[in-house]
């Protein structure tokens, strides 16, 4: 696993001192969590001119109108992943790709899809900039998963879904563990929610509510005018 310590911006350390503070004084998250969390630079996934937000609890914009999470929501999905070291994961929605960093300091390896490829481009050249080389960025419509690298412990949805759909539910493996975590529900707001594979069938837990951009694409919502935004 690579030492990220060197890409620190040692100006941005008192606001993410405060940052994991917070985090921690909430209890929202697990220890694991969030130390992931505090190894992995936000700045790096942040454009030069918010750099200076880059600890603050706020999502921040990217391009194309999308987002980086917030740290607080981040903190929350990767604490509902309950990531093992073997496990394999697919994420999709890779944004700026810094949930996909906090993921690969947890997890065995993390393929991630993002629809719009300039993100994808950008994200793919800071993770290898950081030297993180067990994360696979593709570009595409991650709506209906990556069925080529199935079959994976853990898969995550980082925009919001209309529903589970079962194609990606398919590609879980059929065992003990394996996990969906998805903000579930309409275009304005959604439920955290997490889908565990059962001998008896899917066990589905909501929790708190939470707001992501849409998830676009062939089982996401259907006004996919995400195309002219590009
Ligand atoms: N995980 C990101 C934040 C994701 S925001 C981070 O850590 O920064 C949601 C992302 O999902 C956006 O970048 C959006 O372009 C992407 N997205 C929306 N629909 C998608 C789809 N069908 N397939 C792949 N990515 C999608």
């Amino acid at each position: 696993m690579p030492d990220l310590s060197n890409h620190f911006d040692p100006e941005l350390a008192p606001s993410r001192e405060a940052l994991f503070k917070s985090l921690r004084r909430r209890s929202i998250a697990s220890e694991r969590a969030l130390q992931a969390m505090r190894e992995v630079p936000r700045e790096a996934f942040v454009d030069d001119d918010l750099r200076h937000l880059a600890y603050e609890d706020n999502a921040l914009p990217t391009s194309f109108g999308q987002t980086i999470s917030q740290p607080t929501i981040v903190a929350m999905m990767t604490t509902a992943l309950d990531l093992q070291p073997d496990n394999a994961v697919l994420e999709i929605g890779t944004g700026s790709g810094y949930q996909a960093a906090v993921i690969s300091r947890l997890a065995n390896r993390c393929v991630t899809i993002e629809l719009h490829e300039g993100l994808a481009e950008r994200a793919r050249a800071v993770l290898e900039h950081l030297g993180i080389d067990n994360v696979t960025v593709l570009t595409g419509d991650g709506s209906v998963g990556v069925p080529e690298c199935a079959p994976y412990d853990r898969i995550l949805v980082t925009a919001a879904a209309p529903s589970a759909p079962d194609v990606l539910l398919s590609q879980l493996r059929q065992a003990p563990g394996s996990r969906l975590v998805a903000p579930i529900g309409d275009q304005e707001y959604q439920a955290l929610t997490t889908i565990d594979w059962t001998e008896s069938g899917w066990k589905v837990q909501r929790e708190g509510s939470v707001r992501f951009v849409p998830l676009r694409g062939e089982a996401g919502w259907s006004n996919t005018d995400w195309r002219m935004a590009e």
